[in-house]
């Protein structure tokens, strides 16, 4: 395949002698530039309609020698430092494209000259999510991977919507108000965006390891988004090493929203952190145990722009996961924000359990 370098629209400033590439906002490229010739050099790539091969004619013309090789190595060491990703759309139809995008300008920040956001967004197209829950965390969710265009969701559910609800469950209104969770985001998905993604439904309540897995089956990625029973965390873990699938999670206890994911035989799992808690004794009080949603008592203790950041969260994860763009960032992490504290942020991994069958 012909393949275009072509200059992600970064930052680039200009100083005497040098150049600044300003890829992420906490992420500079410094570059030695006496001559001018890697100004030139960006100022082609911005173009990007040339090949590598192309290049050193086009730089001969702006007064700079430059062979093949040194071009392929220029060229290789801009792609390292993350800045540059293939020209063209690699094969999206014009209906995808507009239709995604802002998801594919978000890839491009990931994309390089071997990973195309074409390639990210197919994965997140052909993707078959098996979501445990649509309340608070779960409808979130279910927006957030309809908006990005996952290929199939399956919802789990066993409530009816509530007036209550509608304070952070915006996936309902009050013509839902009495219906079963499944039918109304079903409905909202087809409503939303038909044509992306398919939405199964399953008005059931899950209760065990076999159930889950019978769910899940040819799923790949489970997101689970509920608190019953006390423990589905345990369940689904032992599931998705069944299924050989990842699976996310959050919740809000109290002021704390934390999430964190399993990927079976990579990082440590949810069995691990158990027997870790045993171990310890809980002396590690940022790994307490909590409940997934609500606490005991089950208050309704979530404004909708907490429960909008707790499904971003675990979103983004299933996203990590679903297109490859980056590596999970919760997998055998506890990852906790705090809301009342000045939103402090802590990120705690746990080690794999010696003890763990599963790991
Ligand atoms: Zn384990």
């Amino acid at each position: 395949m012909r393949v275009i370098p072509q200059l992600k629209p970064i930052s680039v400033i200009q100083r005497p002698d040098e150049v600044i590439l300003l890829g992420r906002a906490l992420e500079a490229t410094y570059l030695d530039d006496d001559n001018g010739s890697v100004t030139a050099l960006l100022r082609l790539l911005a173009e990007g309609s040339r090949t590598v091969a192309e290049l050193p004619a086009a730089m001969r013309e702006r007064g700079f020698e430059v062979t093949e090789d040194e071009m392929a190595a220029a060229v290789g060491a801009l792609d390292d430092v993350g800045v540059l990703l293939r020209a063209g759309d690699d094969g999206l139809d014009a209906a995808t494209l507009r239709r995604h995008e802002s998801n594919l300008r978000f890839y491009d920040l990931f994309a390089g000259l071997q990973r195309t956001s074409a390639q990210f967004h197919r994965g997140m197209a052909s993707a078959d999510v098996l979501l445990l829950g649509a309340g608070g965390m779960g409808s979130g969710v279910l927006q957030s991977l309809v908006g990005l265009g996952a290929g199939r969701v399956r919802v789990v559910d066993f409530d009816h919507v509530e007036e209550k609800n509608l304070a952070r469950q915006f996936a309902y209104g009050h013509a839902d108000v009495g219906r079963p969770k499944v039918e109304a985001a079903k409905d909202w998905a087809a409503r939303y965006c038909g044509e992306t993604t398919v939405v199964e439904s399953v008005h059931a309540r899950v209760s065990d390891v076999d159930g889950i897995v019978a769910l899940g089956r040819g799923a790949s990625l489970v997101v689970c988004a509920i608190d019953s029973p006390d423990d589905v965390h345990l369940l689904v873990n032992r599931a998705c090493f069944e299924l050989g699938v990842p699976f996310v999670t959050g919740g809000l206890q109290y002021s704390t929203l934390f999430y964190w994911s399993v990927h079976p035989g990579v990082s440590a799992c949810r069995l691990c952190l158990q027997l870790n808690r045993e171990d310890e004794g809980g002396a590690r009080p940022e790994l307490a145990e909590q409940s997934v949603v609500l606490p005991a008592g089950r208050v309704n203790r979530a404004t909708g722009p907490v429960a909008q950041l707790l499904a971003g969260f675990v979103a983004m994860e299933a996203g990590r996961y679903l297109t490859g763009t980056d590596e999970p960032v919760a997998a055998g992490v506890y990852h906790t924000v705090e809301l009342a504290d000045g939103m402090r942020t802590t990120r705690v991994p746990w080690p794999r359990n010696p003890r763990c069958p599963l790991c």
